[in-house]
């Protein structure tokens, strides 16, 4: 029996030649031309007016909630069912998170619910694609156009996924990518603004630039560049870069070898859905996704706890999240929840993800599956 573990970070091989180009450029700061070719690699792929790259989607988001000037008291609707950093970047501009419960489908944010959860001081929306599947974006749209708000994507899980023919992080306003290493493209710690309003595209260099109006200087815009903003320092160094250009450059196949190991969870475990023993992802008709996680949604909590003992046991390392943001300690004193968080927590307390990364074989996801029938089929 082979150990199965959790997560494995994929290297295409060209990471360690590109960084050699970088130190022999002696440019290691960020901005350079490794910086360039990803931006310019991310803008052709989404179509958004403007990429950046970042040191981390979180650091994405944050720069997100400067553009969208969010002040002390403003509110931003967002699921409770996500990565704690949809919120927190809101929250350290003073900004309220307002909870809405998710699709029993999709595990995104129930677009049905948004408008309910509306008042005067919403500010903005932040639909989270999760596990690269789309949020219903144009029914956000409409609703975010009609109430004069912002929508900025997390889509943190969703490069090269698409919703109607449109990537992900390229619909709303703004959006976020992460390229940290449990992603589907990896630079260690990395991620991307896209700024699609392109109202926004001059505000958003000067932000990751420490509030200066150092990239006009490049382009000869300005004569000396000087602190003319808030902002902070939210751009990578090259090195980073280089890695994560070498992913780009086969980002196409990664995802096709991960669709491949997607595909094959799917199938073997169509029996169990079945029988009824568990719940399979739903991807629906217009959505393209990037395989970035396989899940299962079991039966209970004590369901779903006793089968993370047992696979680990049988050498298969699963893992579960989110605890709900609104139940957590920062989320009870910093958001509110509007109407019932249903879903959320059923979510919370019954979904396993499984084992996705690039060389896993068929045979991994057999071992994996077959334990999980051992272990929930009396
Ligand atoms: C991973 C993730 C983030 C954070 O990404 P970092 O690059 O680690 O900052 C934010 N939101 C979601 C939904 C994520 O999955």
């Amino acid at each position: 029996m082979e150990f199965i573990p959790f997560n494995k970070p994929y290297m295409t091989g060209r990471e360690l030649s590109y960084i050699a180009q970088a130190h022999a450029n002696s440019h290691l700061s960020g901005d350079g031309n490794f910086t360039k070719k990803c931006n310019m690699w991310l803008e052709a792929l989404t179509g958004a007016h403007k990429a950046l790259l970042t040191h981390s989607c979180t650091a994405a988001l944050e720069t997100g909630a400067l553009l969208a000037d969010i002040q002390s008291g403003d509110e931003v609707i967002m699921p409770s069912y996500t990565f704690v950093s949809t919120a927190n970047a809101f929250v350290l501009r003073g900004g309220v998170p307002v909870f809405v419960d998710i699709r029993p489908d999709t595990l995104n944010i129930d677009e049905t619910l948004i408008e309910k959860a509306i008042t005067s001081r919403t500010k903005a929306i932040v639909p989270v694609h999760y596990a690269g599947v789309a949020c219903e974006m144009d029914v956000i749209m409409d609703i975010a156009k009609r109430h004069n708000l912002l929508v900025i994507e997390d889509a943190a899980q969703g490069i090269m996924s698409t919703y109607k023919g449109r990537p992900l992080g390229s619909i709303g306003h703004l959006g976020a990518y992460s390229f940290h290493e449990t992603k589907n493209i990896i630079a260690g710690e990395g991620g991307a603004l896209l700024v699609n309003d392109e109202h926004f595209a001059e505000r958003a260099e000067i932000i990751r630039e420490k509030g200066t109006n150092r990239s006009q200087l490049f382009r000869g815009q300005v004569d000396k560049y000087t602190w003319v903003d808030i902002g902070s320092s939210y751009l990578p160094g090259e090195i980073t870069a280089a890695f994560l250009w070498a992913q780009m450059e086969v980002a196409e196949a990664i995802t096709e070898k991960r669709l491949a190991i997607w595909k094959h969870y799917h199938e073997v475990l169509a029996p169990l859905e079945t029988a009824g023993v568990l719940r399979r992802p739903i991807i629906p008709e217009d959505c393209r996704h990037n395989a970035h996680m396989y899940y299962i949604l079991l039966q209970s909590l004590e369901k779903r706890n006793e089968l993370i003992d047992r696979l680990q046991e049988q050498g298969v390392n699963t893992v579960f999240h989110y605890v709900p943001l609104h139940s957590s300690l920062a989320g009870m004193r910093y958001g509110r929840v509007c109407g019932t968080m249903i879903n959320t927590i059923s979510v919370s307390d019954c979904l396993l993800r499984l084992p996705l990364w690039v060389g896993m074989g068929e045979m991994h996801i057999d071992q994996t599956a077959g334990a999980i029938k051992r272990t929930i089929c009396p």
